[in-house]
């Protein structure tokens, strides 16, 4: 049965390759529980999820590690703080674990120090400043988990790379805590302190496409939505993430990874060249050429380096359609679905990344009530060449996983491909994910996924399968600081939930999830799934692997003092 659809919301509605039907026509509808019925749209999506719920102090942020040296008098250590959450007036303990960071030094900056950074800053930033007292202050700290809530001394907005250079030297000089906001995405909320200073380039937006050369220059602030929407307009593509709010920054500074990974490589593999303000205050152009060392580290080990202002990316022809799988399987048959999945992936081709979801259908107007929030396995894919006969072919093994609920492969927009997903992931409510990276996919492997991903809290948690290869791997080992180039697939377990009361419940899931899937891990995590107050030590060494010495010694030559210390040791 075909059924048109107008807009969509659960993900794009993908048309058929050109010439085997018509567009924007959902090409096969197989429903397994009663007769079918038209989805008439998958309707856009006008809220966003709702109010975030009652936003709670983060809790305490002293511990050990990362502060080495550079402390100045009139600076104190910090010391632990309780973690007490306030919901609605009563006091909820929470284990520390849940919103600490434990490898956060912790110079606090004290009144009199912050009101003299703070003078100092607004006398030479062209961008603002930002303390406690400015009218935008809860606006400029919040970040995109709503369990983060910390309240920095100070956030120097920087217009440019010129600001970035005084916020540094005025950070050189005072020594607070810094930390670096760029898409202000990471799970941690690491973009953001308490008590110290961010250097914040959220609003350093500037795209310049050189279609001819096929390179994009990008500063730090944008995301990849913006990234994308400038490329397009010329059909090319730099390999970005799956939700267009992500900041490029923190993403391709951790490896990146994309819809199209397998074709075109991590985002941080198309990374031709970028400038870096380093501890010392210099401005840096680094690529193979000049500072290679600089340049391999920041390619997957690009946090505490320096303050990355922009990056220059190598596009790919690519858009402004793309084809793409989409199929909904019924949940009964889940094991059995990733059993042929997984299967399915050993013979993909270079040009098809794909990808599967344990998650849930959206209560959307448009899709059968019968089917909101139920539990779905979705396999999707992207082709990373043009849409037509060779793109269905290459597709094809992927839709064809047995009997499914709904089939809405065809083509899309690559911008909207980018976005599809973006609105489920809304700004404000609560997140917390670790990934494991696994080099097999064993049927006791698929079990446990399948058996925790139905423990769930909540219908917006997810577990994700990922599958690397292909372009990602034939990338050496030693060409940058991203360790996991073998893995054959990262699974990623994302809790998301609104109420502040299931904060123990939800992370709690998703870190006996993730050990239970323990035993299938290659040993890896990726530092952009990486969880919230992990131990630092132990993180470093499962994100870096055999490269952390190497990158380690980096960052000692460019940052003696450890000025960016805090940022290497969280993710
Ligand atoms: C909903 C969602 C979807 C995601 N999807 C994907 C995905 O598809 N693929 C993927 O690979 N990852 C994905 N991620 C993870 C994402 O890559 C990380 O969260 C990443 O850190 C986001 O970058 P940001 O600039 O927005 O983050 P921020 O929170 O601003 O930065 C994170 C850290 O990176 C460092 N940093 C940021 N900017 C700079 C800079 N300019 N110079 C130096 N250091 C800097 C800082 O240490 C900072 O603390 C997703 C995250 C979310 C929340």
């Amino acid at each position: 049965m075909r059924v048109t659809a107008h807009r969509p919301a659960l993900f794009p509605i993908l048309s058929p390759p050109a010439g085997a039907g018509q567009r924007r026509t959902i090409t096969s509808w197989v429903r397994s529980r009663s007769a079918p019925r038209q989805v008439a749209a998958f309707g856009p999506r006008t809220e966003r999820g709702g109010a975030p719920g009652p936003r709670v102090r983060a809790a305490g942020g002293g511990g050990a590690g990362g502060g080495r040296g550079g402390r100045r008098a009139g600076m104190r250590a910090r010391t632990p703080r309780t973690s007490v959450k306030r919901d609605g007036g009563s006091e909820q303990r929470t284990p520390k674990k849940v919103t600490h960071m434990p490898d956060n030094p912790g110079a606090v900056l004290p009144g009199t120090a912050a009101r003299a950074l703070a003078d100092e800053l607004r006398s030479s930033l062209r961008g603002e400043v930002i303390d406690p007292g400015h009218p935008g202050y809860d606006e400029a700290r919040r970040v995109w988990n709503g369990l983060i809530d910390r309240r920095p001394a100070l956030i120097a907005r920087c217009a440019g790379t010129a600001d970035v250079v005084e916020a540094v030297r005025v950070a050189r000089e005072h020594r607070p805590l810094v930390s670096i906001r760029g898409g202000g995405h990471q799970v941690a909320g690491s973009g953001v302190c308490d008590d110290g200073l961010v250097i914040d380039l959220s609003h350093m937006k500037g795209v310049h496409v050189d279609p001819a050369a096929r390179t994009a220059r990008a500063q730090a602030g944008v995301t990849w939505g913006e990234f994308d929407r400038e490329t397009q307009l010329h059909a090319l593509a730099a390999p970005g993430g799956e939700i267009s709010a992500t900041g490029i920054a923190g993403l391709t500074l951790g490896g990146g990874f994309g819809f199209v990974m397998r074709t075109f490589g991590l985002s941080c593999d198309n990374v031709r060249s970028l400038e870096i303000v380093t501890a010392d205050g210099a401005v840096r152009a680094v690529s193979r050429e000049e500072e290679p060392e600089l340049f391999w580290a920041a390619r997957g080990g690009g946090r505490g380096l320096g303050v990355v202002t922009s990056f220059e990316f190598g596009l790919h022809p690519l858009g402004p359609e793309v084809a793409g799988v989409l199929v909904l399987h019924p949940y009964e048959r889940a094991e059995e679905v990733l059993r042929a999945w997984r299967d399915a992936t050993y013979s993909a081709p270079e040009t098809v990344t794909p990808e599967l979801l344990l998650w849930s259908i959206p209560a959307d107007p448009a899709v059968p009530r019968e089917l909101h929030r139920s539990d779905c396995v979705m396999v999707g894919a992207v082709y990373g060449g043009p849409p037509g006969d060779a793109a269905a072919a290459a597709l094809a093994p992927q839709r064809e996983l047995g009997p499914p609920l709904m089939d809405l492969s065809g083509t899309v927009p690559y911008v909207a491909l980018q976005s599809a997903n973006t609105w489920r992931f809304p700004d404000g409510e609560r997140y917390f994910m670790k990934s494991h990276f696994m080099d097999e996919l064993s049927d006791e492997a698929i079990k446990t996924l399948v058996e925790w991903h139905s423990r769930r809290p909540t219908p917006e948690s997810l577990i994700v399968v990922r599958t690397l290869g292909g372009a990602v791997a034939r990338v050496a080992p030693d060409d940058s600081a991203f360790a996991h180039r073998s893995a054959r697939y990262n699974v990623s377990v994302d809790a998301g939930w609104r109420d502040p009361a299931l904060d123990g419940t939800a992370i709690g899931w998703a870190r006996s999830a993730w050990d239970a899937l323990r035993p299938f891990s290659s040993g890896g995590t990726y530092v952009n799934f990486a969880g919230l107050g992990e131990d630092a030590d132990e993180l470093r060494g499962a994100v870096f692997g055999p490269h952390r010495e190497r990158l380690e010694r980096t960052r000692a030559a460019y940052d003696p003092e450890g000025l960016f210390a805090p940022a290497a040791g969280r993710p």
